[in-house]
């Protein structure tokens, strides 16, 4: 066998490897985000098969699929996948998805480096992903290219307003909690939408916060205590 041959196969069997080793990694992950509680078998499937080790910092890799939130820089944190997943099962319960996408359109504030937005690309027919600090959007967006996601759309903007023109939304998330959830969110919610983000509660603790607008009016339900980095206000 000639030596070209050889190197060859090698070639081909360690990028075979390295694809089996990062199914392996997300399967790992699947595993560590049920095991944290999460049972929606579409947002198992959709955490399934999202690289997040492309979401982090090199150095960082080899903790990409581990249950955790990880720095992504300006202070900021890639969400724990549990916690992800918490948050999209809550926006998915009730919605049996007969046809197509689970969710229409959906709009998530606090884009970090875009990794729940992969996710939530998986499960809605379109998402738009507001971020206030510029370095991070063109992360996001970096990131992002390479998927070739098409519904996903990166948004450089204050996300306590919301974004009108894609107005109403079937779901609304928030990756950042601030003292109460903006009225402009609410707002711009669908009727029979449903918005889940972190908010500070009478006991000074940030708790997940679930906001049904229903025909009837707002239905408001706090859940666990949630960790989550600060909403501000304006862009930098
Ligand atoms: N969704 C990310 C988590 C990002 S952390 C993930 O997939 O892991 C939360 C993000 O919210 C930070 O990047 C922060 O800059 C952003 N943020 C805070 N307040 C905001 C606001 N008013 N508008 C838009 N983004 C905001």
């Amino acid at each position: 066998v000639a030596a070209s041959a050889v190197q060859a196969r090698t070639a081909a069997a360690h990028a075979a490897a390295g694809g089996m080793a990062s199914d392996r990694a997300r399967q790992a992950l699947v595993g560590r985000v049920q095991a944290g509680g999460v049972s929606d078998k579409r947002v198992l499937a959709a955490i399934g098969t999202v690289p997040r080790h492309l979401f982090v910092d090199a150095g960082l890799a080899s903790q990409a699929y581990e249950d955790s939130a990880l720095p992504i820089g300006h202070q900021q944190t890639i969400s724990k996948p549990s916690v992800v997943g918490r948050m999209i099962e809550l926006l998915l319960s009730g919605r049996p998805g007969r046809t197509g996408m689970p969710l229409a359109r959906v709009l998530e504030i606090g884009t970090g480096c875009g990794y729940q937005a992969a996710v939530l690309g998986r499960l809605a027919s379109e998402v738009y992903s507001i971020e206030r600090l510029r370095g991070l959007h063109d992360r996001a967006r970096d990131n992002l290219r390479p998927l070739r996601i098409a519904n996903v759309h990166l948004l450089f903007g204050d996300g306590m307003l919301g974004y009108p023109k894609g107005a109403p939304y079937a779901a609304i998330i928030a990756a950042a909690g601030g003292n109460d959830i903006p009225q402009a969110w609410i707002d711009q919610l669908a009727v029979g939408g449903r918005l889940v983000a972190p908010a500070v509660t009478a006991g000074g603790r940030q708790n997940l916060v679930v906001v049904d607008k229903t025909a009837a009016g707002i239905v408001r339900t706090e859940l666990e205590a949630v960790l989550f980095v600060p909403l501000k206000s304006g862009v930098a």
